[in-house]
C-alpha cells in the first residue's frame, strides 16, 4: 500500500499541476508555510520534510519560537507577512529574512534606519491595498508610485508587490491587478495567494504564495 501523502506533498503536487497548465516552472513559485499560531512541534515535521520558507505575522510571536528552530535548521528563510509597526522595525530586521508588508513612508524610514543599525538589509515587498480595505494594511494604489520611489531612494532591496484581496469575493481580478502593477513598475516578485486561492494566484503570476491552513489545518 502507498503511504498517504502529507499536506506538504499535496500542496506541492497542486503547485506542480497548476504550473504545468500555466506553462510556468514550479521552481519559480516559492511556497511560504504560514506557521502563525502554531507551536514548534507542528512546525518541525515540515522542516523535516524539507520545507524551508516560513511566514509569521507577528514579530513578538516569531521571536518566541524561531530562534531555537533556526539553530537546528540554519538554511531556512523566515518571512514577515503581517503588519509591521515602525517601533518593531529593528526587531523585525534582526529576525526576518524578508518583509512582505512595507506599506507607508514612515515604515520606509524606520526600516532604512533599522538596516543601518542592525548591519544587514532584507528584501521587502511593498503591500498594496488592492481592495480598498485600509484595516488590512497596504499602500493605497494612488500612492504606490511615490512609495516605490521612496523605497528605491532609500536603497531598500525591493522584492516586488504583495496583496491580500478582500475575502468572499472572487480574487482573480485582484491578482491580475497586482500582476499588472508589478509589471508596470518593473518588479519581478508577486506575493499573493493563500490556502483558498493559491492555484488562481499561480495562474496569474504569483512568485510567492503564503499557505497556512492547507499545511497545518485550521488555526485554533
Ligand atoms: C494567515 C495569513 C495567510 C495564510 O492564510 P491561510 O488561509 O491559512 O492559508 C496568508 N497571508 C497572510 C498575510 C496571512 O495573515
Amino acid at each position: 500500500m502507498e503511504k498517504a501523502e502529507t499536506p506538504l506533498q499535496q500542496v506541492h503536487a497542486t503547485i506542480a499541476k497548476v504550473c504545468k497548465i500555466a506553462r510556468r516552472k514550479a521552481d519559480d513559485v516559492t511556497l511560504i508555510a504560514v506557521s502563525k499560531t502554531h507551536a514548534a512541534d507542528a512546525i518541525v515535521p515540515l522542516l523535516e520534510q524539507g520545507q524551508r520558507h516560513f511566514g509569521e505575522n507577528r514579530v513578538q510571536e516569531a521571536q518566541g519560537k524561531w530562534p531555537a528552530l533556526r539553530e537546528r535548521y540554519p538554511d531556512m528563510t523566515l518571512h514577515l507577512i503581517g503588519q509591521l509597526q515602525s517601533n518593531k522595525a529593528e526587531d523585525a530586521v534582526q529576525l526576518f529574512d524578508c518583509i512582505h508588508s512595507l506599506d507607508r513612508p514612515s515604515l520606509v524610514t524606520a526600516l532604512a534606519k533599522a538596516f543601518d543599525k542592525v548591519g544587514r538589509k532584507v528584501p521587502c515587498f511593498v503591500q498594496v491595498d488592492v481592495g480598498e480595505e485600509p484595516q488590512k494594511g497596504g499602500c493605497p494604489v494612488a500612492e504606490l508610485p511615490a512609495l516605490l520611489d521612496q523605497v528605491r531612494a532609500a536603497e531598500i532591496p525591493l522584492a516586488g508587490l504583495m496583496c491580500i484581496p478582500p475575502f468572499e469575493i472572487e480574487p482573480a481580478p485582484f491578482f491580475a491587478f497586482l500582476d499588472k502593477l508589478a509589471r508596470d513598475h518593473g518588479l519581478d516578485g508577486r506575493s499573493m495567494g493563500m490556502s483558498g486561492d493559491y492555484e488562481t494566484a499561480i495562474m496569474l503570476g504569483a512568485t510567492h504564495i503564503r499557505v497556512g491552513t492547507a499545511l497545518f489545518g485550521e488555526r485554533g
